[in-house]
């Protein structure tokens, strides 16, 4: 990591770049421009180091052994969650709970909470805009309970409609379970009000955080959420690794989803009692890389100051729907300027299959993503079958939005036969 920067400062994007060795690659012989960043981003050295390190030097299975290497492991691990739990400003490190991912977080309450708290005939709230990781896992439990699943409404670039949300929830209202920013509209939720109006019914609220934890400060205490969901392979960390924040008192409720080692306190051959926060919900041995990892990544947005990423990418998404709504051919998905949205943009180019147009622009080194994102539902909604979609994080530039642009020019005049 460059250690000559102060937290907190404007960031020197191309000392930012240099910190990221994938950035200085080539595609099909042109630079690399990397826009696909809300599928996962890019890592530093200093994430990359993290995981070498440990596997070089300290590693070894945690919380079991008594010899210096399984100590170490152990601290290591355990710092990384209080470095977590800091960064969220969650009250305790033990409500911050180590899962594969958002998916895999999203599971485990539906699982855990859910199996004890929906009954049949009872109601989960979700939005229309919501990715598959925060659908399917509920539409399952609603199986499983014989429950019901309703979908608040929202406009065309995703807006939701905070009168609806509240006429819809009633008696039988489980549980809310929100996207904090959509993954293909860039459109950001009113979370905090979603909250407020759910615990003024008695319910609580998960928040699929994917997309915004990387990216905004995101205080859990503040918002009041339950259960916060995000993982650390969009937040420059290794994949596999992510997180489940839930408040003690909900997650102190529940029983466990996965069973085995380390979970448990004392085990009989009939029956088990089980361990408390957070081992409970760490069966197996986990994914001590990548939590070790994981705290590398905050400790790096910490350094560069996650106020300064937002910022920086607010300015690049004002460049980037400016010089995209000037391509006559394109339109774009979601709300047209950078009020309540954040760095994705997903948009049309002509009749072109999405596809199409990130192949073509592939050939050119800019890597964005085409499809329906995990987003199927959303997709019907929009019209269409697919977007591509172009995602920014702290290392992204003017200039590769500038290539972007020009790459789509290119790849439309190639379809026009020009
Ligand atoms: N939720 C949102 C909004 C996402 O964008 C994603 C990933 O794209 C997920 C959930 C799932 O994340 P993961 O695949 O890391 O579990």
């Amino acid at each position: 990591m460059t250690t000559n920067r102060s937290a907190e400062t404007t960031p020197d994007v191309a000392s930012i770049r240099a910190d990221f060795p994938i950035l200085g690659t080539q595609v099909h012989d042109s630079p690399l421009v990397y826009l696909d960043n809300a599928a996962t981003t890019q890592k530093p050295h200093h994430v990359i180091e993290s995981l070498s390190t440990y596997y070089e030097t300290y590693n070894a299975n945690i919380h079991r052994g008594l010899h210096t290497l399984s100590e170490q492991a152990t601290a290591e691990y355990e710092s990384a969650r209080d470095r977590i739990a800091a960064f969220i400003n969650a009250k305790q490190s033990h409500e911050v709970i180590f899962t594969r991912g958002t998916t895999d977080a999203i599971n485990l309450v539906a699982r855990a909470w859910g199996d004890s708290n929906v009954a049949s005939g009872d109601e989960i709230i979700l939005t229309e805009i919501e990715h598959h990781s925060n659908l399917v896992p509920w539409q399952m439990l609603a199986h499983r309970r014989g429950a019901h699943l309703r979908f608040i409404p929202t406009d065309s670039e995703g807006h939701v409609d905070l009168v609806e949300y509240e006429k819809m929830l009633g008696k039988r209202t489980r549980i809310v379970a929100v996207t904090h920013m959509s993954n293909v509209l860039g459109v950001i939720t009113p979370v905090a009000e979603l909250i407020r109006i759910a615990h003024a019914n008695g319910i609580p609220v998960l928040v699929d955080a994917a997309q915004s934890v990387p990216h905004m400060k995101v205080n859990v205490q503040e918002l009041d959420a339950d259960f916060v969901a995000f993982s650390g392979h969009k937040m420059l960390g290794p994949t596999g690794i992510g997180i489940l924040y839930g408040k003690e008192s909900l997650l102190n409720t529940m029983d466990p989803f996965i069973g085995g080692g380390s979970m448990i306190r004392v085990v009989e051959l009939h029956e088990s009692s089980w361990a408390g926060l957070p081992e409970k919900f760490e069966g197996g041995t986990p994914n001590i890389a990548g939590a070790i990892g994981l705290g590398a990544a905050v400790d790096y947005i910490n350094q560069i100051g996650i106020s300064n990423i937002t910022a920086h990418e607010m300015s690049l998404t004002d460049y980037a729907l400016q010089q995209l709504q000037d391509l006559d051919s394109v339109r774009i998905f979601g709300p047209p300027d950078t009020a309540n949205r954040g760095g994705v943009i997903s948009f049309a180019v002509g009749e072109i299959h999405p596809h199409d147009i990130g192949t073509l622009l592939d050939t050119d080194g800019v890597a964005v993503r085409a499809g329906h994102h995990c987003a199927q539902p959303l997709m019907r909604k929009l019209g269409v079958p697919a977007t591509v979609r172009a995602s920014f994080y702290l290392y992204n530039t003017t200039d590769e939005i500038d290539q972007l642009v020009a790459s789509i020019s290119r790849a439309k005049d190639f379809f026009d036969g020009a």
